[in-house]
């Protein structure tokens, strides 16, 4: 049994279908409710404070995703400040279309951008592992597609042809940051 530290439905949906023959539950069902205070510098740092402060209050094997997305024109931003990049209280739509406003005047060829998720696996017993995924893409124009969350419907994929959220749960999870970086922690996980 593993708890998900991460209160976001739509990570929480993507770590269950990426492992289906994982035991997760959500911090919530393990009893902790208390906010976490994400003052680490870097993707790893931020994964690693999540984790940590729910194994120490549950007592038991947590995993957490820090994510973000990084966009070549902006120096990196929003990076690991992408859920906070609309202020506090913003919608999903509140963030890309920051994001669309930002890349206003960036010409098609210097939109390049990736998605960047940190895994990190932390147990009572004191091991502690990360593991990261990417995935690169370029900034649409405008919205497409409805299905995932966050910056989804604005980050394009030219290899597929869509954007996240053109793209079902499946063809999503198949190229993801997140679904790379679970990969990861899948194979470390069965070696053990
Ligand atoms: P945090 O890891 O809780 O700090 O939040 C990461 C933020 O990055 C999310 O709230 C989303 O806005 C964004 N993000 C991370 N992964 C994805 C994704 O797969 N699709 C769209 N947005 C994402």
């Amino acid at each position: 049994m593993l708890v998900i530290a991460t209160g976001n439905m739509g990570k929480l949906k993507e770590f269950r279908r990426i492992l289906p023959s994982f035991s997760f539950t959500t911090m919530k069902e393990a009893g902790f409710s208390g906010d976490i205070e994400e003052n680490g510098k870097t993707f790893e740092e931020n994964a690693l404070i999540k984790a940590r402060a729910v194994c120490a209050a549950t007592g038991k094997a947590a995993i957490a995703d820090d994510s973000g997305l990084t966009v070549d024109a902006l120096g990196g931003a929003p990076g690991i400040y992408s859920a906070r990049y609309a202020g506090e209280g913003a919608s999903d739509r509140d963030l890309y279309q920051k994001l669309l406003r930002e890349m206003e005047s960036v010409p098609e060829g210097e939109r390049t951008a990736a998605f960047v998720s940190v895994i990190a696996y932390v147990t009572p017993e004191g091991e502690e592992k990360t593991f990261r995924g990417e995935c690169s893409g370029v900034i649409a124009h405008a919205p497409h597609g409805e299905n995932g969350f966050g910056y989804d419907p604005v980050f394009f994929v030219p290899e597929i042809g869509k954007t996240f959220g053109e793209m079902d749960a499946e063809e999503k999870n198949a190229i993801s940051h997140r679904g790379r970086a679970l990969a990861l922690f899948k194979a470390y996980m069965e070696r053990k």
